[in-house]
């Protein structure tokens, strides 16, 4: 068995796997108001009561860029303070003395969709996460792909509106600053939506809202053009918040792409299960 770990900047899913199943979960809130100390010691609660002498390995998904052939995070935001340099893999093997594995979260939530469904395995796959940001991944066959050309990561950055708004990342026209939760909440003000009945408002035939929406499915098409310039993929798998918030709206929203659009199912659960898969060869 392994435990399997899902560290955010909010909170820690952990949870007891065996083979590809999740057999038990828990939350545990992370302390980030005390550095590395404290995060660390928040890991170590979200994994202590899963130990037993059954459990042989530990697989971590995380927030941060994350180097996946060390487990050591190569960078992370002040949302996890003084996290950046954590030797991931180094402090289980101290702490418990069993191999492990971590991975970035991103990445991890594509590979849990690729556990739990058959097709997924031998096909090339995209994610994009729609969140506050706009997340990406990339998998062919199962195994995660980035090279300079295909760097998942800026997938959320790939330009889709020449001198279009201005992003953080010091470029303009960023599918970041059109396809984010942040962006349709943008869009919501100015038609005078409430931002979290938009979707609602759509379902219910509103032409405001309707107009948003067909907006943004020429941001997606946008987006997936590019993707596909890069990163040539058969399926891709949305998710994330504003996914969620979509309910049945996105049926609709992935009609009519040219692209084989679908709703990422693994949920709460991906992170972990993605991190399981990831290690699936530590037995
Ligand atoms: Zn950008």
């Amino acid at each position: 068995m392994k435990v399997c770990v899902d560290l955010g900047a909010t909170n820690i899913k952990s949870g007891l796997v065996k083979g590809e199943t999740l057999l038990k979960v828990a939350s545990t809130p992370t302390d980030t108001s005390h550095g590395l100390q404290g995060i660390v010691a928040s890991l170590k609660g979200a994994i202590d009561p899963f130990m037993s002498e059954e459990v042989r390995a530990v697989c971590v998904s995380s927030a941060g860029k994350i180097d996946e052939k060390t487990g050591k995070v190569i960078f992370a935001t002040e949302n996890l303070p003084e996290y950046t340099g954590f030797d991931i893999c180094g402090f289980i093997k101290q702490t418990y003395g069993l191999p492990s594995v971590a991975i970035n979260d991103g990445l991890a939530a594509l590979l849990g969709e690729i556990a739990i469904t058959e097709e997924y395995k031998t096909k090339r796959m995209v994610m994009l996460t729609f969140g506050s940001g706009v997340g990406g991944a990339y998998a062919v066959n199962g195994e995660i792909k980035a090279d300079e050309s295909n760097d998942h990561a800026h997938f959320g950055h790939y330009i889709i509106e020449e001198n279009g708004l201005a992003c953080n990342c010091g470029k303009r026209g960023c599918a970041e600053q059109y396809l984010s939760g942040r962006a349709i909440n943008r869009f919501a003000a100015e038609a005078g939506i409430e931002k979290d009945r938009i979707f609602a408002y759509v379902a219910a035939g509103d032409e405001r809202a309707q107009a948003i929406f067909l907006r943004l499915k020429g941001y997606l098409v946008k987006t997936l053009a590019k993707i596909q310039e890069t990163s040539p993929f058969d399926i891709c798998l949305l998710g994330g918040g504003v996914v969620d918030g979509m309910g049945d709206t996105l049926e609709e929203f992935a009609a009519g792409l040219g692209y084989d659009v679908r709703r990422a199912k693994a949920g709460n659960a991906a992170g972990m299960l993605g991190a399981n898969y990831f290690g699936r060869s530590l037995l």
